[in-house]
């Protein structure tokens, strides 16, 4: 499309110099060379079993240093504990130092996959029907190849950002308990990667069963995983012989309880906004309800209507729920002990502790006990919602998907985010992608992504970062 504004451009200039030229849109230049990075990127392993992030972190490096980063401006980087689970930060220096920009976070590990489970070859990239299939594909290696290729691209073109961009790749987001990048980053060398926000994975916009556009997700928050145990025990004893004191129903007890409670409605700029547009897109008593709310979050009746909904009620207040349980040691016993897992997944800004010593009230007097479990979560700060990253991701969206709004949302998942907001870099997930329902069977079997929409990310990033860092 740019040839064609190319070949008319100065005959538009001696005609008629009054008129401007339309502007010249790159955004989905270089797409054959963007392809067989995305490929190099699916095709190198990087599950932790057998995968390595420092291989594809260094594919990625030789890419960044053919189009000219050096010195600082690239740097790999591991730890001896974990030599495999290396990744990258990469930058883009801009003309006013005192500017700090946007940093683009990806993670390039991946969830297992074993090729006899798989139609096809988990690390072969493969193109059919429209769709790229191939682990990673989309979680999250094409918002990987999208950044690389766009740091790559934006030097060849010789651009002069006012405000910094910043590349991390990283390992360790798919498995917890690993040397995570993201987390050491984070806490090590901030300096290498500090920015306005982050642009990160999760906020994708979703397409219905005959892919059509629903709405583009701004992922602007994240709850926090936690999981506590329940503990009863009990001298026990033969079972032909009942007592009343039974640690069964000590924690059947305390189960019903808990099950009654519920957490107070809380809000933040991520839930006000999404509640906001959300409104207008509902109308009607629902829509009503949520604006009742944004006045006021105790509102019980409004709340009712709102929390009848599950993802709502979700995104309004902090959740626990009993997951595992295991007690009893022999049919013929009463049981000595009873142990149960409940999950909580905590509002942003909310202390474990504190949700600790709520469930504690809980199931007092029950005999049931509360404690935190391992790993004991990185508390995450009530995330700022910059208003200004909004109104341009509107503005993107809205120039490439008119008429599909954008929601900002908090999602119950969890992403590296945690680590970088934690760094107090305000992370938000924008992918500029769509996905089918089925959400690309990420994590699972025959992960896919559409060709359009990987495509669509491209330019959507593109625009993205040049309408950031330009002025
Ligand atoms: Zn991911």
């Amino acid at each position: 499309m740019h040839h064609r504004t190319a070949l008319f451009l100065p005959a538009l200039l001696c005609l008629a110099p009054a008129f401007a030229a339309p502007p010249v849109d790159h955004s989905g230049d270089g797409e054959p060379a963007f392809r067989a990075l995305y490929k190099e990127l699916v095709e190198t392993n990087t599950s932790h079993s057998v995968g390595s992030c420092t291989l594809a972190a260094e594919r990625m490096a030789a890419h960044l240093r053919a189009a000219g980063y050096a010195g600082e401006d690239v740097r790999l980087f591991s730890v001896p504990e974990a030599p495999k689970d290396g990744g990258l930060v990469a930058r883009l220096a801009g003309t006013d130092p005192k500017e700090k920009g946007i940093l683009l976070l990806a993670h390039i590990d991946v969830v297992e996959a074993h090729r006899e489970d798989w139609t096809r070859d988990p690390f072969q990239f493969i193109e059919e029907d429209g769709y790229y299939y191939g682990r990673g594909v989309s979680d999250d290696k094409a918002m990987a190849a999208i950044f690389t290729d766009l740091m790559v691209r934006l030097k060849q073109e010789g651009y002069k950002p006012r405000r910094r961009i910043t590349l991390a790749l990283t390992c360790g987001e798919e498995t917890s308990g690993v040397f995570n990048g993201a987390d050491w980053l984070g806490r090590n060398h901030k300096d290498w990667i500090d920015a306005d926000f982050a642009v990160n994975e999760g906020g994708g916009g979703d397409l219905d069963e005959q892919g059509q556009r629903i709405n583009m997700g701004f992922e602007a928050a994240e709850k926090v995983y936690q999981d506590f145990q329940f503990e009863s025990t009990n001298p026990g004893g033969h079972s032909s012989q009942p007592v009343p004191k039974n640690a069964m129903y000590d924690m059947s007890e305390a189960l019903l309880r808990l099950s009654k409670h519920e957490f107070p409605a809380m809000l933040n700029d991520a839930t006000r906004a999404y509640f906001g547009r959300m409104a207008d897109i509902k109308g009607g008593e629902t829509g009503a309800a949520m604006r009742a709310l944004l006045a006021n979050p105790q509102d019980e009746k409004a709340n009712a209507i709102v929390s009848a909904d599950k993802q709502w009620h979700s995104m309004l207040r902090t959740t626990c729920v009993a997951t595992m349980i295991n007690g009893g040691h022999a049919p013929n016993a009463l049981a000595q002990r009873v142990d149960t897992n409940v999950n909580c997944r905590i509002y942003p800004g909310v202390p474990v502790d504190s949700v600790r010593d709520t469930l504690a009230k809980v199931v007092e007097g029950t005999g049931v006990t509360v404690t935190i479990k391992e790993p004991r979560s990185t508390a995450v700060p009530t995330p700022k919602m910059d208003p200004r990253v909004l109104a341009l991701v509107d503005k993107v969206s809205a120039e490439m998907f008119p008429g599909t709004p954008v929601l900002p949302m908090m999602t119950t998942g969890a992403t590296d985010g945690i680590y970088i907001t934690g760094a107090g870099i305000p992370t938000y997930g924008i992918e500029g992608m769509f996905s089918d329902p089925d959400l690309g069977h990420i994590h699972g079997l025959n992960e896919r992504a559409r060709v359009s929409e990987v495509q669509n990310g491209r330019r959507f990033h593109y625009k993205l970062v040049k309408g950031y860092t330009s002025n």
